[in-house]
């Protein structure tokens, strides 16, 4: 199917070929004709289908329809969870209105308020924002939206999931009664189907592959290992593999920065990116990422949200998330546009039960590498009075009169537990087809 199927007028399909935007995306065709028509839309979508383009084409080309007079007032308002994807919208929105007037801007904290202002108050046709800063700036009487003719709110799950529920109720409280509302989300949590129903009138609902299938065209694998050893692999597995990009997901924003801290002293370019990071020295890390300057970006989940980079060769999960949905949401990073991602697990004794969850959701098993030095100890307590049995039969045969042995020779490589309910058979997790680009020889 081609763009101009779907409606989309000269100047916008010029932009979209500029961006090398042969055919629509799937949401895109479901979505842009309903958006067009008007009709308020409900997209069940994640980061890198697409959906970006699927709800801002259509506005640009509905609100350069009419011409204003006068200064310019708000007429379009997209909610972004994060600053990164904030400002990933906006540069979309930029993009593909380069051939009209509209003119938009982004808002976002963490950064001086000024230059901010001083755009809106020239006029803005579109607006970005970032809950936090929207607020503040109506507070201040800067930001009106009694104009609104269109509200986004972009990756409606990760707002709830940010707290940021109470901020989307008091917004839509601002906004006119008459207006086109647009929601897109991975999922649809409870709340959210409030909001639908608060807001929406009668939406079509798009939707395009369910999240747990997202992932089927990444190649997945863990390495059970100790959390002590976690630092030793990464550097193994940086050093064998030559590949431009890596992205590296720790749980906390202390771990991002110890990590990065030991790469850059074993000399691997690598910048961390959390929510202690100001938010120039997030987009300073991610610039140099996108131009291969860096070749690991260590991050949270949230500092990560909405990051968009093309041709990312493999995300890292340094530490497994304690939701089985933000794996989806990580790993997706890499395989965007087709291309074939790759991803790579590492899970120590604590979080076998974040794996078993992440195989649940996913209906799926995470293939195991055991080519690599630090194999996990077992710690089940059947491999620990195995290992006490044995290491006592060996004392007494080394010395007959000495109860008991060392504890270090109870120790033997995880092999997982022997019965398992789980989708995982964990008693053999031996790889099942070690790709020789993975492989770590023992050392
Ligand atoms: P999104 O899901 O909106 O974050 O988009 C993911 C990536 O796909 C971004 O890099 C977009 O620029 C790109 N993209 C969106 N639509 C298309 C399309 N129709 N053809 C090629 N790339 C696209």
């Amino acid at each position: 199917m081609k763009f101009e199927a779907l409606g989309i007028n000269k100047n916008i399909i010029e932009a979209l070929h500029k961006l090398n935007y042969k055919e629509p995306s799937e949401i895109q065709s479901k979505a842009i004709p309903e958006v067009l028509a008007g009709k308020d839309v409900l997209g069940l979508a994640q980061t890198g289908t697409g959906k970006t383009a699927a709800f801002a084409v259509p506005t640009i080309q509905n609100l350069s329809k009419t011409k204003t007079s006068g200064k310019r007032v708000i007429r379009a308002l997209v909610l972004a969870p994060t600053r990164e994807l904030a400002i990933q919208v906006h540069d979309s929105f930029k993009d593909y209105s380069i051939n009209s007037d509209l003119r938009s801007t982004v808002i976002y904290g963490g950064v001086g308020q000024g230059p901010q202002v001083r755009q809106l108050n020239q006029g803005v046709d579109i607006l970005v924002a970032t809950p936090g800063r929207l607020f503040d700036l109506i507070d201040q009487g800067y930001i009106r939206l009694n104009s609104v003719e269109v509200f986004i709110l972009d990756e409606a799950d990760r707002m709830l999931d940010m707290g940021f529920i109470h901020d989307i109720k008091k917004t839509i409280k601002l906004l006119p009664k008459k207006k086109q509302s647009l929601l897109f989300s991975a999922t649809m949590p409870k709340e959210i189907n409030e909001i639908v129903n608060d807001i929406m009138v009668d939406p079509v609902q798009v939707a395009v592959t369910p999240i747990s299938s997202a992932v089927d065209k990444i190649t997945q694998e863990v390495y059970f290992i100790d959390r002590p050893n976690k630092g030793k692999l990464l550097l193994d597995i940086l050093k064998e593999h030559e590949y431009k990009s890596f992205l590296v997901f720790t749980r906390t924003k202390r771990m991002a920065d110890q990590v990065t801290k030991r790469l850059n002293k074993e000399g691997v370019r690598a910048a961390a990116i959390h929510g202690d990071k100001s938010q120039n020295a997030r987009q300073r890390a991610l610039n140099k990422f996108k131009a291969y300057q860096i070749q690991v970006l260590v991050a949270t989940d949230i500092a990560a949200r909405g990051i968009d980079i093309d041709e990312l060769d493999y995300v890292i999960n340094y530490d497994l998330p304690e939701e089985a949905e933000t794996y989806v949401h990580r790993i997706g990073r890499t395989g965007r546009k087709g291309l074939e991602g790759a991803s790579i697990s590492f899970c120590s004794f604590q979080e076998i039960p974040l794996l078993k969850d992440i195989e649940k959701l996913n209906k799926m098993t995470v293939e195991v590498n055991h080519d690599h030095p630090y194999e996990m100890i077992d710690r089940t307590p059947k491999a620990k009075r195995k290992g006490r049995q044995k290491s006592q039969q060996k004392g007494r045969r080394n010395n007959p009169n000495k109860e008991g042995a060392s504890k270090s020779q109870g120790k033997k490589p995880y092999r997982g537990k022997k019965k398992q309910n789980g989708p995982h058979d964990w008693s053999n997790h031996r790889s099942k087809k070690s790709k020789g680009k993975n492989k770590l020889s023992k050392k």
